[in-house]
């Protein structure tokens, strides 16, 4: 397969010395887009009809905050982003009879049905009720809702493609997939899980026990790692070597988890 936009990090991420390839990618492609939104497209019209729709997530609104990003830039786009929101959070709250609804072409929130009391009664909600309701929709669904986490989602599933038909067709990356430290628990679950559905039986088969074995082996390693960190507390050991478990609790908490930001 030719290199391309999307072997080339797979092809760097299976050889970079990491507890997760995946994580590794992930890490990779979450910090370009959060610098690509930190960059000039905030301030490009398609970009701030998206932004000022979906916003991003605590976690992605965290990190554009600590980035290069350009305060101005990032304050225009939260401006204009929180704008839409009181609009749009107005057109619902006002349904409870306290603000005033806002002249905005937002949709109207499905009304919720009526809820069965007890036997055959029924009570009908107030309006009140039902805006709070309709708000707390909106909310709950908001909160899901995120710019990087978008691209991301996306591209990590596109990633996942090019891992098994590079697997599939690309024995030098079989190779270099079978000499890795294996997967996070989260990544070796979606891996096992998407193997039936990427290849045939035998090689679905095949794939499935190297990637569990990777899985014990490496576990077990880092267990082992994580072990003697504990023992070099005790002041027997204080002299001795470190071995290689200097840093086995990051490496430890991102095999059980998937967590990449405890690593350096
Ligand atoms: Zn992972
Ligand atoms: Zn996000």
């Amino acid at each position: 397969m030719a290199e391309t936009i999307y072997t080339i990090p797979v092809n760097e991420a299976f050889e970079a010395d990491c507890e997760c390839p995946v994580c590794e990618l992930k890490r990779r492609f979450e910090s370009e887009t959060v610098d690509y939104f930190a960059g000039p497209s905030l301030m490009e019209p398609d970009t701030r009809i998206m932004t000022n729709d979906t916003g991003f997530c605590a976690r992605h609104f965290g990190q554009l905050y600590g980035s290069q990003a350009k305060k101005l830039g990032l304050g225009l786009m939260l401006d204009t982003y929180m704008r839409e929101q009181i609009s749009r959070i107005k057109k619902y709250a006002g349904k409870t009879g306290l603000v005033p609804v806002g002249d905005t072409d937002i949709p109207e929130a499905p009304v919720e049905e009526q809820e069965p009391v007890k036997k055959g009664l029924f009570r009908k909600k107030t309006a009140a009720q039902s805006g709070k309701d309709n708000l707390v929709k909106y909310l709950k669904h908001h909160e899901t809702e995120c710019a990087v986490c978008k691209k991301l989602d996306y591209t990590m599933e596109r990633y996942v493609d090019i891992i098994f038909h590079m697997y599939k067709t690309d024995s030098g990356f079989r190779d270099k997939f079978r000499k890795t430290k294996g997967f996070c628990l989260p990544h070796t679950a979606l891996l096992l899980e998407m193997a039936p559905k990427k290849l045939s039986g035998k090689a679905a088969a095949e794939f499935s026990d190297t990637v569990a074995a990777l899985l014990l082996a490496n576990l077990e390693r880092i267990e082992d790692e994580v072990d003697w960190f504990t023992k070099k507390f005790d002041y027997r050991n204080v002299d001795a070597d470190w071995k290689n478990s200097r840093d086995a609790l990051p490496r430890g908490i991102q095999k059980m988890t998937g967590n990449i930001d405890v690593i350096k």
